[in-house]
């Protein structure tokens, strides 16, 4: 799928009014959470998960004010991080996806923050592909299938980050375990955070809560929302 030069689609104007409406709803979700919470708005970052939508739906949401980006396979998030600067809109992409050796060296091209750092190998693989911000990912109920690493581990790998000039180590990330309270999930990972932070202050960042929990999330202080259904519609199952 090509982008016209206005950024439009024949039917562009539907979509476009389609990814507004969603985007005033998650707004007022994340200044709901924030109220509640006794937050500021600004501390909390949108990030739009646009995983198996089109370039023209990133260039939508970036017109209206949603700059960051994330994605989770590396193939799909370069071609359409090519296919973005081509249409001269800057972005910046979120890597949250869980990320193969192999791939290090594409993932830094365009990536501004990879929330998905779990083990040593992948620290060293960033390092020598390039500088980037590097986010922990957690595995809160210790199930290796759905990544990140063990709490136990955590010091160690955030030591190996520090430890790159290239990576700048930026903070948490977890998903929520599907079986598991969201409150009961971000509590813990609100206190993976404060350990990291009285090691590291500047690892401030918690990437937290998704289209369904971001209201828990942002309660136990994330930084960072990842949203994809919410936004732009739900999406076929994956394969
Ligand atoms: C797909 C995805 C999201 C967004 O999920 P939604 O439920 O669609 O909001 C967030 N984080 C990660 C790691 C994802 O893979």
């Amino acid at each position: 799928m090509t982008i016209s030069a206005d950024g439009t689609f024949p039917d562009g104007a539907v979509r476009d009014r389609e990814l507004a409406g969603a985007l005033v709803a998650v707004r007022e979700r994340i200044a709901g959470a924030c109220a509640a919470a006794g937050r500021d708005p600004g501390e909390v970052t949108l990030v739009a998960v646009t995983k198996t939508y089109p370039a023209a739906d990133v260039v939508r949401l970036a017109r209206l004010g949603v700059p960051d980006i994330g994605e989770n396979r590396d193939r799909e998030a370069a071609s359409k991080a090519a296919e973005v600067a081509a249409a001269g809109v800057d972005v910046r992409w979120h890597f949250v996806g869980r990320l193969q050796r192999n791939k290090c060296r594409s993932v830094v091209r365009y990536a501004h923050l990879v929330h998905s750092v779990d083990r040593p190998e992948l620290v060293a693989a960033l390092a020598k592909a390039g500088e980037v911000g590097v986010l922990l990912q957690v595995s809160l109920d210790r199930d290796p299938a759905r990544g990140g690493c063990l709490l136990e581990e955590v010091p160690a790998l955030a030591a190996a980050v520090a430890a790159r000039p290239e990576l700048w180590l930026r903070g948490v990330m977890a998903v929520a375990p599907i079986d598991w309270a969201p409150e009961r999930a971000f509590a813990l990972l609100a206190e993976v955070s404060e350990r990291l932070r009285a090691e590291y202050p500047d690892a401030t960042a918690i990437s937290a809560g998704m289209s369904h929990d971001l209201e828990a999330a942002i309660g136990y202080g994330a930084t960072h929302v990842r949203i994809g259904s919410a936004l732009l519609g739900n999406r076929p199952p994956l394969g």
